[in-house]
């Protein structure tokens, strides 16, 4: 088995094996609780294609969801980076197109936000403006902004955030809208555009007086874009787990 990294600790759920924080306070924000299983009792048949289950058709529970399906309707195992299971574990066929989306999440988005990309920060309406790089911090809790100064934003903290595209002044379509993330509030997303901007709300530890940060692409505008878009993505996904 290989290592435990550092401050994490293996445990054993009834749905596989998983490494989690120590300290429960400082699971990602992007982590999905463990389903609770339905009773057995309370499933004779398949959810999905309504075999009922008898000692040949044996049932199995959705590491995801944790609804009751037979061995066809949840035979595929795969990764569920946002449970923490160490290995790919079963899911339905919903489930598992979801958890493969988020796959690449993983694979890609979440490697350009930790490698960072350059942009002007502004805080507040203040009007000095500094170069900094962005990144997301590695246990996905914070966004570290570096330049002349150090500052950090925590995700669980932020309540909108609007990507801002190409165009000096852009439409309303092309402004994406996390309003209140803090509330699951989803409001809009649209456009195309490449994404050039970020402005960000959030309240910051111990202050209920939101404030806000406005990142723009600096000049290497293509690596920003990338980092940009996916930071949108990690944006829906922490929409989605904070609706649950
Ligand atoms: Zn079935
Ligand atoms: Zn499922």
């Amino acid at each position: 088995m290989s290592a435990v990294p550092d401050g994490k600790k293996l445990v054993r759920s009834p749905s596989g094996l998983r490494m989690v924080p120590e300290n429960g306070a400082f699971s990602s924000p992007f982590s999905l609780e463990e389903p609770q299983w339905v009773p057995d009792k309370e499933c004779p048949r398949c959810m999905q294609c309504d075999t009922k289950f008898d000692f040949i058709r044996r049932k199995h529970h959705c590491r995801r969801c944790g609804r009751c399906f037979c061995d066809k309707c949840c035979s595929k195992k795969v990764a569920l980076p946002r449970m923490c299971f160490v290995d790919p574990v079963r899911q339905c066929a919903e489930c598992s197109l979801n958890s493969q989306k988020e796959a690449e999440f993983y694979d890609k988005q979440v490697k350009v936000l930790l490698g960072g990309g350059s942009f002007v920060v502004t805080l507040g309406t203040s009007e000095k403006s500094e170069a900094m790089t962005c990144r997301l911090s590695n246990n996905h809790r914070y966004l570290f902004l570096d330049g002349e100064s150090h500052f950090e934003v925590e995700l669980s903290r932020i309540s909108s955030m609007q990507i801002l595209t190409d165009g000096s002044s852009p439409a309303e379509k092309d402004i994406h809208t996390y309003t209140s993330l803090l509330d699951t509030q989803f409001l809009s997303e649209g456009g195309s555009s490449r994404a050039n901007g970020m402005l960000l709300h959030f309240k910051p530890a111990g202050s209920q007086e939101p404030q806000q940060l406005r990142v723009e692409a600096a000049d290497d505008r293509k690596a920003a874009a990338l980092w940009l878009a996916a930071m949108h993505k990690a944006a829906k996904l922490l929409y989605e787990a904070r609706d649950q």
